[in-house]
């Protein structure tokens, strides 16, 4: 059976604006388009909003400010919600700490009002997954919808792939890419009743070098300065599992959900014995779910690229700015990763990188937007990825209004809306 088979004989309901995916880009794609007007339908296969800052227990909220200067480089939504978190005052311009932590648990709280506070245009649907799409002729037909009432299919004027594997690009046909191998896997987990002193990085790494040398745990990254007390002073969050695998594939994930546990579990078991530190530590949680930093990336009307980065190229149709550095991880070592802390100036990020070549209807939003693989390396972090679904959420509202084709839209005005939402254009 095909992806395009299933779409036949289904309920369908008609929506202005359908985002898929309520990562930090469908968050920001959908609450953009229902506050520019679109009936708006956001569809997530969790129970909650956040993606990687909430099913994988991420808490960094990057993308925000320049990492040396700490200037602010983006506005609009991902502001919003740090001053809703009460992390930021309004009319600030640097943040103290640009590597800034978030509490999956306030963010999931403050998304939920923002997105019920649009109650009037906006419908949300959590554990709700696309499944299929019907497309044809550079258009979306139909997405078709699988939960627990079964499935549905939904007619939009415009869809907001903001899936991070770019799913329903890739289903309706649309140019998408990878690069083999693709970034490792990695799952998270959270250690509390930990004692913090100065001599816990160099003793818990030597654990983790012995554990992997003797094949206890498999591949690892291990923070040179560890700065993981993210929310309190007893808690660490380890961002140090790295497990080769496709993270579009059911088997790749579902192996890698239990290496990474086991490895959490080993890891934590010989930190007790061996680390002073973590006598009476304990572990509080794994992921919820594995991470995925790496799959399908769009091939769009422009394709960033880490010169554009790194010469701070400038585009007539940018409708945000990035600022995180290239941190690409490998997938056939321990220890270390490519990131060489260079630290970007705020750059561009285009329109076009949105718009999958060849078709109307549809944009993508964050990780699987149109880049090169180093350059997505800066542009993918979470809050780059929330103002890049503003961007796509605003110009989706603003074509429906208009009648127009996302493409067609005028930059000038595109640009306008963000500015007038708060959005940082150069
Ligand atoms: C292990 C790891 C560590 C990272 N560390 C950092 C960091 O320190 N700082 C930082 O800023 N960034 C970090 N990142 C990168 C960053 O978190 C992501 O690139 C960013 O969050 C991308 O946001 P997104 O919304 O595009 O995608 P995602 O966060 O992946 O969100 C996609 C959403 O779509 C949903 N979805 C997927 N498929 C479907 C479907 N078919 N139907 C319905 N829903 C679907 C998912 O459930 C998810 O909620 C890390 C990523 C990983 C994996």
């Amino acid at each position: 059976m095909t992806h395009t088979q299933f779409a036949a004989d289904l309920p369908v309901s008609d929506v202005d604006v359908l985002v898929a995916g309520g990562g930090c880009a469908g968050f920001g794609a959908a609450l953009a388009a229902a506050r520019g007007g679109a009936r708006t339908l956001l569809v997530e296969q969790s129970g909650f909003i956040g993606g990687i800052l909430t099913r994988v227990g991420n808490p960094w909220f990057d993308g925000v400010a320049h990492l040396t200067t700490g200037r602010i480089a983006l506005g609009g939504i991902p502001i919003e919600v740090l001053q809703r978190l009460g992390l930021a005052e309004p009319e600030q311009t640097h943040l103290d700490h640009p590597f800034l932590p978030i509490d999956p648990e306030a963010f999931k709280h403050v998304a939920d009002q923002m997105l019920m506070e649009q109650h009037d245009n906006l419908d949300v649907l959590f554990h709700t997954s696309v499944a299929a799409v019907r497309a044809g002729a550079g258009r979306v037909d139909e997405v078709v919808l699988a939960n627990k009432a079964g499935l549905s299919a939904v007619r939009a004027k415009v869809t907001i792939d903001a899936t991070g594997d770019g799913d329903v690009a890739a289903w309706a046909g649309a140019p998408v890419e990878r690069s083999v191998p693709m970034q490792p896997l990695t799952l998270h987990f959270r250690v509390g009743n930990v004692e913090e002193t100065d001599t816990l990085t160099p003793r818990m790494r030597e654990v983790v070098e012995d554990l992997h040398e003797t094949g206890a745990i498999g591949l690892y990254f291990f923070h040179a300065e560890h700065d993981d007390f993210a929310h309190a002073p007893d808690e660490l969050v380890f961002n140090i599992t790295r497990i080769p695998g496709d993270g579009t594939d059911p088997a790749d994930l579902t192996a890698a959900e239990m290496r990474g546990r086991k490895d959490a579990h080993v890891l934590v078991s010989a930190w007790r014995e061996r680390v002073p530190e973590f006598r009476n530590a304990y572990l509080i949680y794994s992921g919820p779910s594995v991470g995925v930093r790496e799959t399908r990336r769009i091939v769009g009307d422009y394709q960033l690229t880490e010169d554009d980065i790194r010469s701070g190229r400038r585009f007539e149709d940018a409708v945000l700015q990035g600022v995180f550095y290239v941190d690409v991880h490998p997938s056939d070592r321990a220890g270390t990763h490519d990131y060489d802390a260079w630290t970007p100036d705020p750059y561009d990020i285009p329109f076009r990188t949105l718009l999958p070549r060849g078709w109307d209807d549809l944009l993508v939003a964050g990780r699987c937007h149109s880049a090169t693989r180093r350059a997505a390396g800066s542009s993918r972090v979470t809050a780059t990825a929330m103002a890049m679904g503003q961007a796509a959420g605003t110009a989706a509202a603003l074509a429906v209004a208009s009648g127009s084709r996302v493409r067609d839209l005028d930059t000038q005005t595109l640009q306008n809306a963000l500015r007038a939402d708060g959005v940082i254009l150069n």
